[in-house]
């Protein structure tokens, strides 16, 4: 079977010809509140009561796919199976509801405009003035009802980026308003989802920016179904009075989704208070169960109540944050909470160890180290000097990526290759370990052009890896343009790196670990975009595993 036939996109193919029904959410007040998680939430809810779902996200920004942007601004760009560049929140919906979605379940205003565009210029829409409605509007509809067609579910979940108000949003609000009547209102439900913020010198919940955002959304002709409202303690009753009478929404249907301790626990919180029943109802859905929470309620302690503690240095430069690698802190977290454990993710800036190598030190309080992905040469040097102090005091290492590449040059270093280096760093090196891959020599466009998505990696019997895994083949997701340059494999294996994992056309060096160390693996690919809550990442879990250890022996000392 295909990497293609493979693919769980949140499809039921058994059910042809049902059709689906599609629940739009919507953002209002700010971004940034977390609007990801609440759809998928609400994904995990249908889910739990037996239907099945596959989640959308809409961007609306003109880049084409998220590839090209800020992971600072931005977030992380988040890679599909298929190799797509897409919006962090699709990792999100991946990690919820235990889906491998594509990059058509991302859709941005550049998509839609290439498209009409290149439609326009064929001659497809020859005699016609092309505009915003219907062409643009018609567009935004065939890719949604297009996943629908494809990916047969019972829902398929749509979230509208932006907030309401903002004019890059509007012809997908639009969209979303022609597909209600064209439907039927019965099989299209619209949640918006607000920020209800305390004002600090009375404490009291202001609902006045969620009226206004309501009365925008109605102006544009969606009136919501359902409002869910973002906010540090439980919405008060008094609040939820207001919302449901200015809003034009029944009372039960204001869902409060206050700060909580971990994500994990918002769909619990949002089905306490019934939007499961109601969601039912108002699809007119049957054929589902009682919801069964057991397995999730189980989950969700071991992220909120672990039994130990253990601290990770991330290694980066100082501009990269924390948010830019959203798939690599969860990771950590899912492998956590299997081992029982909560995981202190500490950010530190390898720019400061290149000015003083005494300023290593501090990472010896830590039960591991990490190198994440990235690009460039600002604070590699720092970061190869963080692998080296890991290698030295068999300190518990994971590289991924940049960090994968950047261990082989600190490898390269230590059995003699002086100078060794990236040519992304130093082109005119004498020793490029690590190189451009030949396919990407002649590439000049940086939109989709890397090495991208899931491979096949055949691993090594007798390996750390081949035990992580308990499998010879797996597969895992890609996004880099440089390689380990075969030239210098003998030589690197001769000194004891163990190429534990390789592309299937045994070319490609996937995975580096050094035998006899506590732990000691780093992998070419992103072993992070794979990992879900109750299936923590091989590498990850190994890692985490390898960092309790070393905690647990250290407190015994
Ligand atoms: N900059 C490196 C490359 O392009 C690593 C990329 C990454 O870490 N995602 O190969």
């Amino acid at each position: 079977m295909g990497i293609e036939d493979q693919r769980d996109c949140g499809g039921r193919r058994e059910a042809p010809g049902r059709r689906a029904k599609y629940l739009f959410v919507t953002g209002g007040v700010m971004s940034g509140i977390g609007k990801g998680v609440v759809t998928s939430s609400l994904g995990k809810i249908l889910q739990a009561r037996g239907f099945s779902v596959t989640v959308m996200k809409i961007d609306p920004y003109l880049n084409v796919d998220a590839g090209t942007m800020n992971p600072l601004v931005h977030g992380e760009v988040f890679v599909t199976e298929d190799g797509g560049e897409v919006d962090m929140d699709i990792g999100t919906y991946e990690r919820f509801l235990d889906l491998d979605l594509t990059r058509e379940h991302n859709i941005t205003t550049g998509q839609i405009y290439l498209s009409v565009i290149e439609k326009e210029r064929r001659g497809d829409l020859l005699g016609k003035c092309v505009q915003i409605i219907p062409h643009v509007t018609d567009e935004i509809k065939s890719r949604i009802r297009g996943i629908a067609a494809k990916y047969p579910v019972d829902v398929v979940l749509v979230e509208i980026g932006g907030t309401v108000g903002d004019i890059e949003g509007l012809p997908f609000l639009e969209a979303a308003r022609q597909m209600r009547l064209e439907e039927g209102p019965g099989n299209v439900i619209n949640v918006h989802v607000t920020l209800v913020p305390v004002l600090e010198v009375v404490g009291e919940q202001k609902t006045k920016p969620t009226q206004h955002s309501v009365q925008e959304l109605r102006r544009i002709g969606i009136q919501p179904d359902a409002i869910i409202t973002r906010s540090k303690k439980p919405l008060s009753e008094s609040s939820r009075k207001k919302i449901a009478l200015f809003c034009n929404v029944e009372e039960r249907a204001v869902f409060s989704s206050p700060d909580v301790e971990s994500i994990y626990q918002i769909p619990l919180v949002l089905d306490e208070q019934g939007a499961g029943d109601y969601l039912v109802e108002r699809f007119g859905l049957s054929g589902g169960s009682p919801p069964d929470w057991s397995h999730w309620r189980g989950l969700v302690r071991r992220f909120i109540e672990p039994r130990h503690s253990i601290r990770i240095a991330m290694c980066g430069k100082y501009t990269e944050l924390a948010d830019s690698y959203v798939s690599v802190n969860e990771a950590l977290k899912h492998s956590g909470a299997a081992c029982d454990s909560r995981v202190q993710i500490d950010w530190i800036s390898t720019e400061a160890f290149e000015a003083n190598e005494r300023e290593l030190e501090l990472l010896r309080d830590y039960d591991g180290i990490l190198i994440p992905g990235g690009f460039g040469a600002r604070g590699a040097e720092g970061k190869i000097r963080a692998i080296s102090f890991a290698r030295s005091n068999d300190i518990p290492f994971l590289g991924i990526c940049y960090g994968f590449q950047l261990s082989v040059v600190e490898f390269a270093r230590s059995i003699g290759f002086e100078g060794a280096n990236s040519t992304e760093i130093d082109p005119s090196t004498e020793h490029p370990v690590i190189d451009l891959m030949p396919e990407q020599k002649a590439i000049d466009r940086m939109g989709s052009t890397m090495r991208l998505g899931a491979h096949r990696i055949i691993l090594r019997e007798g390996t750390l890896a081949m035990r992580l895994y308990g499998s010879k083949v797996v597969t895992e997701r890609h996004r880099h343009r440089y390689e380990v340059n075969p030239k210098y494999l003998d030589a690197l294996e001769r000194g004891g790196l163990v190429f534990s994992g390789v592309s299937e056309d045994g070319l490609r060096m996937e995975i580096a670990e050094l035998p006899g160390m506590s732990f000691y693996m780093a992998t070419q690919f992103h072993a992070e975009f794979k990992s879900r809550p109750n299936k923590p990442s091989p590498p990850y879990l190994g890692f985490v595993r390898a960092c309790l250890e070393r905690r647990l022996s250290r407190s015994r000392r």
